[in-house]
């Protein structure tokens, strides 16, 4: 691999940044990963990861890819105490019944977030020139008196705000998760900052821990319950590490899952699906409830900068932030790390970061795409609802209910959500035939697609 430089310098140590190390560990000297936290040693929830209390899992996408970038990753997630679920093991229930996944061999993981970075980070420090500095924050940037070129960042301790220091690098990445400066270290520097694209949603999880009785669902390890689009309430449920249920219960526009054990339970038991109570009901509850809230989603389009200083760039969360119901952000963050591998391969430091957003736009896309045209779906969500949304919405509500019974179809659709395949491929002509095969049959048998009984309206 040929060395592009000395030093590269990671701006969190989150998800994101831990596989964009990887790529540039190939071919620096030196890299630094940098953390405002200081990183726990084992599967510990930190401060800077609030959302890693919350269902985390890597969709099969996500799952695969990760392999690509550190292969054997997924024996090490399971020798940490993962699950590696195969489909047969999901009830996804999702457009009025449960899909079909009889038949397909694509897998997810079943663990915390903190387990699953624990590994990864694992994983990147044990490569050659990798360093961990935790316990620092980003300031500024220092570039090129002509402010062309990054050369550097500012850190600040967070243990004593006095100190400070300067990393000198050829390349700064910044994977600091939704909270990024650099819009505004951008426009400091006389750049234009990205636009902005946001979707309100207003989603609130509530998040329990349960003891986990293996012979529960009969040994399935994964329930989801999607939000209806005429309601506001859902749930998941995870097998995880140490013998125990994660269970996020989700509310829409302002829905809360209450945090208390029993109006839990009965907010479980009012999903329009009993799989999810019949994980709660009964079971010995672990700790207390988490909550979060999350208002709203963020797309910044760096993709669409003109002019980027060299030798910076930027990505997860920091780009992107994606409603969560549809587990995408860690297999974006993976994505970008595999099209940065490429661009360096092609193009060296050549305006890397614009280059590398570009390069990564489609994953961005498609999971944009995926997640706010589901949310849309709800009439109370505010957003632009063009002729090519209306006819996709239109074609998967025909295929769902063809998902409950053809496992081709159901395997086709999931392939698309967890970014095995791109959304192109639910529309190939075998496909088509079978949903509309599907539909007339349906049709014939009077089902609408909506769900049996939905419960899901009903207030706390
Ligand atoms: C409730 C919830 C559930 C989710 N579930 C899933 C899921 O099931 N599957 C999935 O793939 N994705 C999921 N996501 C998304 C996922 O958490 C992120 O997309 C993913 O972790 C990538 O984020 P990131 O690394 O860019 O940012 P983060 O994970 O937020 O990491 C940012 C890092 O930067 C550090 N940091 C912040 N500021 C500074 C600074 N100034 N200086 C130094 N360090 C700094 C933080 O300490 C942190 O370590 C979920 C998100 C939420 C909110």
């Amino acid at each position: 691999m040929t060395r592009l430089g000395e030093h590269a310098v990671v701006l969190g140590a989150g998800m994101a940044g831990l596989v964009h190390a990887v790529p540039l560990a190939r071919r620096f000297d030196r890299v630094t990963l940098v953390d405002r936290d200081v990183l726990p040693d084992g599967n510990v929830d930190r401060r800077g990861v609030p959302q890693g209390r919350h269902i985390h899992l890597l969709v099969p996408g996500g799952l695969t890819r990760l392999e690509l970038l550190l292969p054997g990753i997924v024996e090490d997630l399971a020798a940490g105490g993962a699950h590696v679920i195969p489909a047969r093991e999901w009830r996804f229930h999702m457009g009025g019944g449960r899909l079909d996944l009889s038949d397909s061999d694509l897998r997810i993981t079943g663990a915390t977030r903190p387990l699953i970075e624990n590994v990864v980070r694992d994983r990147v420090r044990a490569l050659g020139g990798v360093e961990v500095l935790d316990g620092w924050a980003a300031r500024e940037l220092r570039t090129t008196a002509d402010r062309t070129r990054v050369t550097g960042v500012r850190l600040r301790s967070e243990a004593d705000p006095t100190e400070e220091r300067v990393l000198v690098a050829d390349l700064v990445v910044d994977t600091t998760g939704r909270g990024s400066g650099t819009p505004r270290r951008l426009a400091d520097l006389g750049y234009a900052p990205p636009a902005e694209e946001r979707l309100k949603v207003d989603i609130h999880y509530t998040t329990r821990l349960f003891r986990r009785d293996p012979a529960s669902l009969g040994g399935d390890r994964n329930v989801l319950v999607d939000v209806p689009p005429d309601g506001r309430r859902g749930g998941v449920a995870l097998a995880v590490e140490e013998g125990r249920w994660l269970v996020t219960l989700i509310g829409m526009l302002g829905e809360r899952p209450p945090a208390d054990l029993g109006g839990f339970t009965d907010y479980a038991a009012g999903l329009w699906s009993s799989d999810l109570h019949d994980v709660v009901a009964g079971a010995e509850p672990i700790g207390e409830a988490t909550r979060a809230a999350f208002p709203s989603f963020t797309r910044h389009r760096y993709d669409r900068l003109r002019r980027l200083p060299e030798g910076y760039l930027v990505a997860g969360d920091a780009v992107c932030s994606f409603d969560p119901r549809f587990g995408q952000g860690m297999t974006v963050a993976i994505i970008e790390a595999l099209e940065l591998d490429r661009v360096l391969d092609a193009h060296g430091l050549d305006r890397v970061g614009l280059r590398t957003l570009s390069a990564a736009r489609w994953a961005v896309q498609d999971a944009w795409d995926l997640a706010t045209g589901s949310d849309l779906v709800h009439p109370e969500v505010d957003g632009p609802r063009p002729l090519s949304w209306r006819l996709i919405t239109g074609y998967l509500q025909r295929l769902l209910p063809a998902a409950h019974h053809d496992p081709e179809v159901a395997a086709a659709f999931i392939r698309v959500i967890g970014m095995l395949t791109r959304p192109p491929a639910l529309m190939r002509p075998r496909l088509l035939g079978r949903v509309l095969l599907g539909a007339r049959r349906d049709a014939g048998r009077g089902v609408t697609g909506a769900p049996a009984e939905d419960r899901s309206r009903t207030s706390a």
